[in-house]
Parts: C-alpha cells; structure tokens; sequence
C-alpha cells in the first residue's frame, strides 16, 4: 500500500450506506475517519449513571436488560415493544414500534433480561419517565457482528462523537475496518524518529490502534498524549517555519530621518516636540523596540499589546513616521470604518502642521494623512487611492479591506493592523504576497493574550506589552455580593447614597432594557458564555427600567436623582443622559452596557453590576474600568445570583482579585471554551487542534516549540521530513479555506 491510503475515499473503503452516514459527520476519507478520535470510553463493567440523563440529549448508555416485552396497541392497532433498562439504580425505557407483533420478535428474543448492551438514542420522557424511542443498540458478547468490538468485556469501549442515524459502534467498526489492515508505510509520521524516541512516544500507527482500539486505560491514555503532542508539534513547526522564512527574506531598512538616533529634522522627532505629553517609559521602551526593528532589512512582525488607554496609537504613529522619515509609506488598518475615521482625526489632530505638507503653513518636513474606506465618495476615494499610489500620503489609514484591495503603493514600509486579536496566519500572509519587498507588521490588541494564546496562535510573532496606563489611574476596589442576601443589598444602595453624598456619581448597569424577556440579546451570549450554564432560571433579569424604578423608592436613595440610558434611546438622547449623568444632576445612572466603551466621567467613583455573572470577564473589565478615573479610589460591586462553586462564581471572584487584564485574559481562557478565545481557525478546524488545549496543554506547547526550532533549523525545508511537511500543509490550507469562508 502507499501513504494514499488515507485519501481514499470512505465510500470505497466502508460502502455507501455507512460512507454517506460518515459524511454527515465531515469525514469523507479514511484519513479522516482514524483521526475520528473517540470522545470518552464506556466500560462494559461500569454501567451509565441513568439518573443523570437529561431529557433531548442523545446519548449512548450501558445498560443492563431487565424485560422486554412485545403487546398489540389497543388504540391505534399495531404492536409495541417495551424493554427496561437499568444501572441498578435507575431504570430507561425503551421503547420500539410496529406494524405487527412480528417484526419486533427480533428485539425481544434479543433483549433479554440479564443482557447489557450499549443503547443510543435520544432521551424523551413519556408520562414522566425517561425513555429512548427506537434506540439502535449493541449487546455485548450476544451480536456476532458486534462481538469483535465487544469482544472481550475488560477493554474500554471507545465511544464517538456520534450523530442521528450512526450510533458509535458503526463508527467503531467503519474504523476497524481502516484501521486493522493499515501497515506503519500508510501512516506516515509527522512526527521526526529523533523525537519520537526522545520522549519514548508511539509512532502515529501505534498510536492511532491506542486511541481507537485500546486494551486498558493506559493505552488510550498514552495515545492520546502522543496525538495531543503532535498537534503541538506540527502547528510549532509550522510558525518555526514562518520564522525562518521571515529572517530569510528581505525588506527595506528604514532608519529613519538619520539612522535611530536622536535630533534629527525627522518628522519623529517633530512630533514627539509637539506631543502634549510626555511618552511612558514603556512607549519608549517599545517605540525603540519597533525602531530597531524597521531599521533592520527583515520585515518585522510584532505583536502589540496594551490595555484600553495604554497609549498605543502614539506607538504606532511614531513608528509610521520613522518609516515617512525613510522615503517610505505606511498603512493604517482599523476593524471598522469608524475607527479608522476616528484613528485619522486623532492622527491629523497629533501631528496637525505636519500632515500639511505642501499646504499653506505645512511644515516643510511634513506629510500627507489619506482616509480610504468603503463609504467614501467616488471623487474622494480617487484622490484617496492617487495619494497613496504616488506616495503623496506617508500615511493611508482605512479598514482590513484595505490588505484585500488592490490598492497600490509607491513604497509601502510597514502595515499597522489595531485591534485584532483574531488575525490568522492567512491574513499576515496576504499582506506579504505584496510587493517582493514585505512591508514591516506591527498588530495592536487591547485584548491582552495570555502567553500560552501568544505561543499557539502568533508563535509566528515577537510580541510587546505596554503595561502601565500613562493617565494615572487610582485603584479600583471590587467586591461580589449575593444578590439574596438582603443585608448585603442593602448595604450597597446605603453605599451608594454615601457616593453621592460625596459629590460623585454611580453608575448601575443590568443586562436588559426593560422586563420585556428577549427584549435584548444578552451581554453575556454576545460575549460567548451559555447564559443559561449558571443561570437560575427562576429569577428574572434586572432590567434598566424596572431597576431606575426601584431605585426611586429606595428609601435610602430618597431624593437622589436616578437617570437611565440605554441603545433604545436616541443619540440625542443619550448625550443629554450623560450630560446629566456628568453635571451631577442625575448622579445615579442606570445602564446597560452602552457605557461600556470610551465614556469617560472623572467624578464616577462606583460601578454597581447587576445579575454580574451575565457577562464576560473582559466586559466587566471594560466596565470596571468606567471608574476610578478621577484620581480618586473606584468601588466596582458585581451583584450576583451566581452559585457558590460555579464557573460564573468563580469568573466573578477572578475580578474581584485583579486588576491585572493579562491575569484575567488568562482566567477567561481557562474558563472558557478555547473556540471562543481562538476563533474558529485556530481552535476547532476539521485537522487542527482536536487534543490540544491551549492553557492545560502550555508545557507540551513550549516542549513542542523546542523540538519544532530545532528540527526546522537543521532542515528548514523539510525535505528529510515529508510526512510534517505534509501535516503543515494541510493545517495551513485550512486555516486558508476558514478565512475564505469567513470573508
Ligand atoms: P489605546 O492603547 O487604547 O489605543 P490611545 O492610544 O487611544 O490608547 O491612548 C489613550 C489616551 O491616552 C489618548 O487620549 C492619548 O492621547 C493619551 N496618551 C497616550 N500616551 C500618553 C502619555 N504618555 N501621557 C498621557 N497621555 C497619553
Ligand atoms: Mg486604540
């Protein structure tokens, strides 16, 4: 046989009935068949706890027979078959049904009572007891066909990721079918023999017969880790690879006005004389990072990082500069066209005589700022795309569109891509197919992107952090406090008015509008979280409108004026809320999370969250950051029904621990599920990261990386290693399909 046999086509391989039952599941060859990892293992000697099943869920149960029995229907004519299943405990009907008596002789002569089998189905309830309605099933030891996955009652049972119509023991068997005949030369190993016997791993054959066929639990075990690893280790391979490459091409040295030093007559220099501030000691640490980066004649690729606040379009215009200073272009990306129109006011406004060149009063060492966006006018998006063709603009500022477009530059020096934390491999790529020169990348993410994240998803990239807030910033205190308990609530609405008292303003936010359920889609949903993980279903949402009632009678509050805002009201509307809201006329203000993002009120001092465990880590984070602005210590109290123990709890106490964003980014991933944190190409692709979790799994990333650097180092072209090269290339052309997709 040839390494082809894992491309051939399951329908071959399995027959069409099975095949086409397969496909439903996204596996089409037999290659993807074996990596069809099983999701868990049943055991013939352990039953299923039926007590624990839900109704609607599809399950697979072990179960033991305790009677079946076959009666005609007296209503409807035709026959019923009745068998109960138990664990010892608990007791599953299932149920079958026919035309005739007959047909389901086959069922009762094989549902016997003592026998235990696996039944799949999903779980229904009928006059109050559960029950499976026409489950397929598998006895142990009783089904010839069966008997060989079954075959001996000691070995763990692989149970599949299964759906409607293929129970997991024809998976299991479609996988037998590939899997038995296949010989090490079918399954090349991705994996170099160097490192495989370094850390005494199976080969990828052995350990797919692990995985799928074990004999105890220690094999699936060990095979498992092994194809965990070699996730790590084709995806480090692959961002090794990047860097070699990268190191080994060429773009333009930009020094800057003279070299990087100091004085200069530069347009960097020029603008850090007019810089109504003083740059952090971090903005120069980084900016001199950057520059010695561009002046370097291999493309740079850095990831910058910082909090909201942190400073970072000062970084990135400096670094732009330097690049105009060198004869160069650079590009600005921004997520949306209103960023991008608002990052070039804020550029214009920064370097005001200095993006006049050749405008009366301009500065003689000055340049051109261009906007270029979907929304523009034909007239204006000529002038824009001529700017930027004849280098008239040092800077272009637009959307990501912009890598996509064919927009032309004379010299474009580098690329600023902000506020992008899910920026794939296939989207640096587009941007280095460009011109035989690659320009300079720096991305900018105020999501901070805990290091683990960092190594999996940007291991192609050199990362920066820009720490400290430059606005001093004092600290905010947080506390979670039970929304039952009433003496606690209290104590929040008696705080509150002290606050006020004080001469400062508060600011309470809820997940709804009004009391109209589904009125709004939840923060949390928005955020990624199942809102009903946590939730107790009983207990109705605060909402904007019911809240700002509530608080007008509170007699703690008396005389306290309580405004509202919302994304229902008008802008208008909302302008006067917060002119009210800042002026003190309304010192309290209820809300949803539309203050979330850029509102800015010096004297807010407190942020009161309620139903807090609707939301997300990084949103509450956001909000918390409402306060405390003023030089003036904030109060951040998360109001919750959460449990004692659950996940919402525990995201909420990780608050109430840190200010830190990166500590609480790493939380997030931990709490979360990795799909959310990575985005679809990074985490839950067809060939990618089935094993791999990236926060658990961060000491088999960074051993993989070692082993990645160094394999790639001795044979950067992979020629003695085609079986990884190959891996590479399919991880890489999927990340490229999701991104086709997704555009
Ligand atoms: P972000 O990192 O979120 O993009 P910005 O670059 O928008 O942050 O900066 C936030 C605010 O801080 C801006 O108003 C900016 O002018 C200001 N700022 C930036 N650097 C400093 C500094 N060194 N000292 C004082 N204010 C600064
Ligand atoms: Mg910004």
């Amino acid at each position: 046989m040839s390494p082809a046999v894992l491309d051939e086509s399951l329908t071959r391989v399995v027959g069409t009935r099975t095949a086409n039952a397969l496909e439903k599941l996204g596996l089409t060859t037999s290659g993807d068949l074996v990596r069809h990892y099983p999701r868990r293992y049943g055991r013939p000697g352990e039953l299923s706890e039926i007590g624990q099943l839900r109704v609607g869920d599809h399950v697979t149960v072990v179960a033991d027979v305790e009677q079946a029995t076959v009666r005609p229907m007296r209503n409807r004519g035709g026959a019923l078959l009745e068998a109960v299943v138990t664990d010892g405990r608990d007791r599953l009907r299932l149920t079958f049904f026919a035309k005739r008596a007959g047909a389901l002789r086959p069922h009762e002569d094989r549902l016997r009572a003592g026998r235990r089998g696996l039944f799949t189905g999903t779980v229904g309830e009928y006059r109050g007891a559960r029950q499976l309605t026409h489950p397929e099933y598998a006895l142990i030891g009783a089904d010839a066909d069966e008997d060989e996955m079954l075959a001996d009652a000691a070995k763990p049972i692989p149970i599949y990721p299964a759906g409607q119509g293929v129970p997991t023991w024809r998976i299991a068997r479609a996988v037998r079918t590939v899997l038995d005949p296949l010989t090490a030369a079918d399954a090349p190993d991705p994996i170099p023999d160097d490192v495989i016997a370094e850390h005494s791993l199976p080969s990828l054959l052995e350990a797919l017969r692990l995985v799928h066929a074990p004999e105890t639990d220690e094999d699936w075990q060990r095979g498992r880790e092994r194809l965990r690893f070699e996730e790590a280790f084709v995806l480090q391979s692959a961002l090794a690879r990047r860097r070699a490459a990268r190191a080994a091409m060429t773009s333009v040295a930009r020094l800057g006005a003279v070299g990087a030093s100091g004085a200069d007559g530069g347009l960097v220099s020029a603008l850090d004389a007019r810089l109504p501030f003083a740059l952090t000691d971090g903005q120069r640490a980084v900016g001199e990072a950057i520059a010695s980066d561009l002046a370097r004649p291999t493309p740079m690729m850095r990831l910058l990082q910082g909090d909201v606040g942190a400073g970072k379009t000062v970084v990135a215009l400096r670094a732009m500069l330097q690049v105009v200073d060198s004869g160069g272009q650079a590009a600005l990306l921004a997520p949306t066209e209103v960023l991008a129109a608002q990052h070039e006011r804020t550029i214009l406004s920064l370097l005001g005589p200095l993006a006049e060149a050749g405008m009366l009063g301009g500065s003689d060492v000055g340049t051109r700022v261009a906007l270029l966006t979907g929304s523009l006018g034909a007239a204006a998006r000529k002038k824009a795309l001529l700017q930027a063709a004849s280098g008239e603009a040092g800077i272009v500022v637009g959307t990501h569109a912009l890598l996509t477009e064919t927009v032309q530059f004379a010299d474009l020096g580098l690329v600023v891509v902000d506020e992008q934390h899910r920026f794939g491999v296939e989207q640096r790529d587009a941007l280095r197919v460009r011109g035989e020169s690659p320009p300079h990348m720096l991305v900018m993410t105020a999501t901070p992107i805990p290091r683990t994240v960092a190594m999996t998803v940007f291991g192609d990239l050199e990362t920066s952090v820009l720490s400290e807030r430059p606005a001093h910033r004092a600290e905010t205190v947080t506390h979670v406090v039970p929304a039952d308990n009433e003496a606690w609530m209290r104590r929040v609405w008696s705080r509150v008015r002290e606050e006020v008292d004080a001469g400062r303003r508060v600011y309470v936010v809820c997940p709804r509008i009004d009391g109209d359920a589904g009125s709004t889609p939840s923060d949390a949903e928005a955020a990624g979280i199942d809102p009903l993980a946590d939730a107790k279903p009983d207990v109705p949402l605060a909402s904007v409108m019911e809240t700002a009632e509530a608080l007008r009678a509170e007699p703690s509050l008396a005389g306290v004026r309580v405004g509202v805002m919302h994304g229902r009201m008008t802008p208008d509307a909302k302008d006067a809320a917060m002119a009210a809201f800042a002026s003190g006329e309304t010192p309290v203000l209820v809300s949803t999370t539309v203050i979330e993002v850029g509102v800015d009120v010096r004297e807010a001092s407190t942020m009161v969250v309620l139903d807090a465990e609707r939301f997300g880590i990084s949103q509450l984070h956001q909000l918390r950051g409402r306060v405390g602005r003023g030089g003036m210590p904030g109060l951040c109290l998360l109001v919750t029904h959460a449990e004692a123990e659950s996940v919402a709890q525990e995201r909420l106490e990780a608050l109430a621990e840190t200010e830190d964003g990166f500590a609480l980014a790493e939380k997030d991933v931990e709490l979360r599920r990795e799909g959310d944190v990575l985005g679809a190409a990074q985490s839950g692709g067809r060939n990618s990261l089935r094993l791999l979790r990236v926060v658990r799994d961060a000491d088999v990333i960074a051993q993989a990386r070692a082993d990645a650097e160094r394999v790639v180092a001795e044979d950067p072209e992979l020629s003695g290693h085609p079986a990884l090269a190959a891996a590479i290339d399919a991880w890489l052309g999927e990340e490229r399909e999701e991104f086709l997709e997704r555009g």
